[in-house]
């Protein structure tokens, strides 16, 4: 149930992360803090399609 994802930027809106998440125990889109080199500095980066 391992599902690929793309974690983007909340603040510039790029993409700046590939990552896997598991859809049974995250249904809902995940945001997590990230370093974003285009901010330079750590944001918080949401799952996006
Ligand atoms: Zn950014």
């Amino acid at each position: 149930m391992r599902e690929k994802i793309t974690l983007e930027c909340s603040e510039c809106k790029q993409r700046n992360y590939d990552s896997m998440k598991n859809k049974k125990n995250n249904p809902d889109r995940i945001e997590m803090k990230k370093y974003c080199k285009f901010c330079k500095k750590h944001t918080d980066h949401k799952e996006t399609k």
